[in-house]
């Protein structure tokens, strides 16, 4: 079996650097240079998976095809490599203990003391190599959430510093992530925090192998000496990240800094061949050079923050990319919206996306968008929780029942339209119980979803506990809404559309969640072509 090799990724100075950004970048060079590369990250909170927060709190929740809540980084490895992860590739400090306590339980270290060294150092280093020890990869990078001198980081860095012990100097790196700050007063970039952070490693036994500094002004050659003194590196191993205008700049931003090379070189690895990023350019080379412009609105309650739908604007944007188009996305507080001023809101745009959710607040301002766009015969996407309001409204607004709802919000509603699935009735643990991951579905011959994937069976990811209520499918069909797509197992219904309208569809799953760089999804694809249409 080959030998897997380990590059760790740590962050200092700041949280919010992009360290998932450089680690998929990173691995994007190495895998264009032909390695198999993967990521996983390891985060450093006690929620067992980032599946219970709020957007607010965390981002969008990721979900894999196997079914994992996890971070959003994991969208950026998948978007960049165009690989899926698993449940093995996020692992948060609430998952390492759940696991060592319940080993504890099991009596699996029965008459020791359990505790932070060796016991979590264990779990962690093992769930550390699970991936390697696949042999399905030749590179593995690790990227530890969190800033070093964190508290809850100390046993993620107490494994890596065994692990680069046990691994040997060849088989394991350490590239650690900082800032170097512009100070506008003195006229300078500043190295100092970078020093701190770099000694901060060290006091815990580990010695970066290469920096890569974010920056927002290039850094002289004076200022890497400098830092490659101070911080014990090579010249070549302190690595410039500048501010690009696109995160799909990154790639070649790091392949003009030798960041895959200093790597390399130092796993004693060769370089193999010049990476191959045809493609890649491909797709930026559209990204930068739009024909076009279209406004799409998204409407969620989340819209404060950007990386709270993240997949589904990086969608948008691989969407755009592939027919050439801008994509400019108009955020939109469903909150804010009613029957009074839906028109005012949803001015000027040419497509509308309703985005996923939970609870009530906001509900009825998406059910307004809903019913806005299908009369105004406006494009429209609505995902999860989206698809939920296009039913309801069209429930409401053409077939006539009133008050009908999802039973998230009005359990005695008289039409539960949206309603929970039998399994889920007995369930009453909110982490991980949701209908997750990857399932099929079947497309109806001759709907608009069936042409758009030009295939009849797919499989899509999902994250969400209520479902269309097949008790009212006859009246929804009877009257115009069709399903277009429902999984062939269970026969539940996964997507709708209306006649007699340019572009509305309603997807029960997560188109987003698989739409990647080399392969831009679909339904996105043509979401943006149609908005383009009605632009026309
Ligand atoms: N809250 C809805 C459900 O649980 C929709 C979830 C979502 O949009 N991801 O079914």
């Amino acid at each position: 079996m080959k030998q897997t090799k380990y590059i760790f990724v740590t962050g200092g100075v700041t949280s919010s650097l992009g360290k998932g950004i450089i680690a998929a970048s990173l691995a994007k060079l190495l895998q264009a240079r032909g390695y198999s590369a993967t990521i996983q990250k390891f985060d450093p909170y006690i929620n067992v998976d980032p599946g219970t927060l709020n957007p607010y709190e965390h981002g969008e929740c990721f979900v894999t095809n196997d079914g994992a809540e996890t971070d959003l980084d994991l969208g950026h490895y998948e978007r960049f490599l165009n690989v899926p992860t698993s449940q093995a590739n996020n692992v948060t400090t609430g998952r390492v203990y759940l696991s060592v306590i319940e080993k504890e339980r099991r009596g699996e270290f029965l008459g020791k003391t359990v505790q932070v060294v060796p016991h979590i150092t264990n779990e962690i280093k093992e769930r550390m190599q699970l991936l390697g020890k696949s042999g399905e990869y030749d590179i593995v990078i690790t990227e530890i959430g969190g800033t070093v001198g964190d508290i809850e980081s100390l046993p993620y860095i107490e494994s890596v510093r065994q692990l680069l012990w046990e691994l040997g100097d060849n088989n394991a790196i350490v590239v650690h992530l900082t800032l170097v700050p512009f100070l506008a007063a003195a006229g300078e970039l500043k190295t100092k925090p970078t020093q701190h952070s770099v000694k901060t490693l060290m006091e815990s036994g580990i010695k970066a192998d290469i920096l890569v500094c974010r920056t927002e002004h290039n850094l002289s050659t004076e200022i890497r000496q400098k830092l490659a003194q101070f911080c014990n590196v090579k010249p070549e191993a302190v690595v410039q990240s500048i501010d690009a205008d696109t995160i799909y700049d990154v790639p070649n931003l790091m392949l003009q800094e030798g960041l895959d090379k200093v790597a390399l070189k130092k796993l004693d690895l060769p370089e193999k061949m010049s990476p191959d990023l045809v493609k890649w350019n491909e797709f930026l080379h559209r990204l930068k050079n739009p024909k076009h412009v279209v406004n799409v609105g998204l409407v969620g309650k989340y819209v404060e923050l950007q990386d709270s739908y993240k997949s589904i604007l990086e969608a948008l944007v691989h969407g755009g990319a592939e027919n050439q188009i801008k994509v400019n996305i108009i955020s939109i507080q469903s909150d804010n919206i009613n029957a009074n001023n839906v028109a005012d809101k949803l001015k000027n745009l040419d497509a509308v996306l309703v985005a996923p959710g939970f609870g009530s607040r906001g509900i009825e301002g998406k059910i307004e968008t809903v019913k806005f766009v299908r009369e105004n015969r406006i494009p429209f996407l609505g995902i999860c929780l989206g698809m939920q309001m296009a039913v309801i409204e069209y429930a409401r607004n053409i077939l006539g029942f009133e008050g009908a709802n999802t039973t998230e919000v009005n359990e005695s509603t008289q039409y539960p339209v949206i309603t929970f699935m039998e399994e889920q009735k007995t369930i009453t643990d909110k982490g991980g119980t949701m209908r997750l991951g990857g399932w099929d579905c079947q497309l109806k011959e001759g709907s608009k979803v069936h042409a758009i994937y030009a295939e009849e069976l797919i499989n899509e990811r999902h994250r969400h506990r209520y479902e269309f209520n097949n008790q009212f499918k006859e009246d929804f069909e009877k009257g115009g809404m069709t399903a277009a797509g429902w999984n062939p197992e269970t026969g539940l219904v996964e997507v709708v559309e209306i006649e007699n309208h340019p572009f509305f569809v309603g997807v029960q799953f997560h188109p987003e969640y698989k739409s990647t760089v080399a392969k831009p999804h679909p339904l996105f694809v043509s979401f943006v072509k149609a908005a383009m249409e009605n632009k026309k």
